[in-house]
Parts: structure tokens; sequence; C-alpha cells
């Protein structure tokens, strides 16, 4: 299989390329071909050594401050070059408030600097395989500890107004489920049956409280093998069966920043 090449640039003023080399050394790493282009070049002049070089991917580094103009000038002297098939990506020092409108400007994906470089040849040979990741397509529940169901229910059916759908036990949890709908999504109030359930653990740690958040997606095996090339840190390796049929994993939330997040993908109906 042919390489991947990328062009990896720096626009502008700054005259710091430490981050822009780590990278580049980082992408040959995982088997791609990176050309460099040096510091304090032009956006017109980046999209020309991307045609010249036939590369697949132009990487963009700023610690400038003036990404805001110069990545859209880049995209824009690329469509210049009838090159508006090569994706842009960018990093650097780059406020999370600028990713949108960096998007919007057909920046493809921008990583802060704080993104492991392992991500960024992933999310690049992703791209490359079309194998882009689908956003979750909603928040499946919402799973909170409680001491007990029948004491937390008052306040879940008066004071909030939510209708119980059902109660059921998941034996591999050690819990008894409450299922309320909310819209879309649903909470799921969650009682220990037993002192070595995850909830009890989780409630003399911490207390009663929010202990997960699920997301449901269509993809969930492979995402856990993205995740695992990538290093994040999982709960396990495969997914598991969750309630009704589904299939469910969880991130842990060392890596997740303090969130524990279940993934969780419906039984497929036939
Ligand atoms: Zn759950």
């Amino acid at each position: 299989m042919k390489p991947i090449r990328v062009l990896i640039a720096k626009p502008g003023l700054d005259g710091h390329d430490r981050g822009a080399l780590i990278i580049a050394q980082a992408l040959r790493d995982h088997g791609m071909e990176v050309i460099y282009t040096g510091l304090r070049q032009s956006p017109v002049q980046i999209a020309r050594a991307a045609v010249q070089e036939d590369v697949d991917v132009v990487g963009l580094s700023s610690l400038s401050g003036a990404h805001k103009s110069l990545f859209p000038k880049v995209v824009e002297a690329l469509a210049a070059e009838q090159a508006s098939d090569i994706p842009v990506i960018g990093g650097g020092v780059i406020p999370a408030e600028d990713i949108p409108f960096l998007e919007k400007k057909g920046v493809t994906k921008i990583f802060t600097s704080g993104s492991p470089t392992d991500a960024i040849a992933v999310y690049i040979k992703q791209m490359m395989n079309l194998e882009t990741r689908v956003e979750p397509k909603r928040i499946a529940h919402i799973g909170i500890a409680v001491e007990s169901l029948e004491g937390a229910l008052p306040f879940y059916q008066n004071t909030l107004g939510l209708t119980l759908e059902a109660v059921e036990e998941v034996e591999s949890e050690k819990v008894r489920v409450a299922f309320f709908s909310v819209g879309d999504s649903r909470i799921e109030l969650l009682e220990p049956i037993s002192d070595d359930s995850p909830i009890h653990h989780f409630i003399s740690k911490k207390g009663q409280g929010i202990h997960h958040i699920a997301l449901e997606v269509d993809d969930i095996r492979q995402r856990l093998q993205q995740y695992k090339e990538e290093g994040v840190n999982l709960l396990h390796e495969g997914p598991k069966q969750g309630a009704h049929q589904s299939e469910i994993a969880f991130i842990h939330p060392k890596a997740a920043h303090g969130v524990l997040y279940e993934l969780c993908q419906p039984k497929q109906e036939d």
C-alpha cells in the first residue's frame, strides 16, 4: 500500500518549530511520508508545495495566534490551485473557542496542544480510510446512583413529574434499575442489591449522585478498536451485554476528565 504523504507547514511569522518537528517525527513513526516546509511560509507557498509534492493531507501548525486568518487562507489557496480535495488539519496553540470558526472555514480538524501525537496519526489514517468517527446519536440515558429506589421515587414521580417506565434487576451489575423517559433520553436510577455491587462502592466513596452518562453509538466495535489503537483507557476491551440486548462498554473516567461514559449500541432490529 502506498504510504500516506503529509505536508507539515508553518504559516506566518512565528519562529518556533519544535512542535511541528515532533508531529512530523510522530507521523513518520506511523509509516507516513512527511514533507516539512520550514518556517514562515505564506498560504500560497504552502498550497503550491502541497500540489507539487502530491500530498494527501496538509497539517498546519501555529503558535503565533494568527491561525484564524492564516488557516482559512491556506484552505482558499488550495482551492485556487484546484486542490480543495486535500484536507487541512491544524494544531498548535489554538483556543477551543476558535475551533468551530476554523471548521466552518474548511479546516477539517483542529488538534489542541494537549492532543497526543498518536491520536493525530490515527486520525489521519482513519481519514484516509474514510473511517471518520460518526457522531454519537444522542444521550441514551443518565445513570444515577441512589441508596434506595423506593426512597428516590417520590422525587422523580411527584416533584419532577416523570412517569416510571419499568423496574428491572441487572444481575451482572448487582443493581435494580428504574427507568424514566425524558424526551428522547432516559434517566436510570441504580440501586445496589449487594455490597459488592459497583454502585454500592460508588455510593460509599462519593455518595448518591450522577454515576454515568450513556451515549448511543452505531459503531461500538469499530470505536473500541480505534480507542485501543489510540491508547484510550477503557474499563473493558470488548463490548458486553447491557439491558434490552444492547451492547455496552465504558470509557475509564481517567480518560474522560472524571466522567464515566457508557457507549451503547441498541440491538439491530431486523
Ligand atoms: Zn447505563
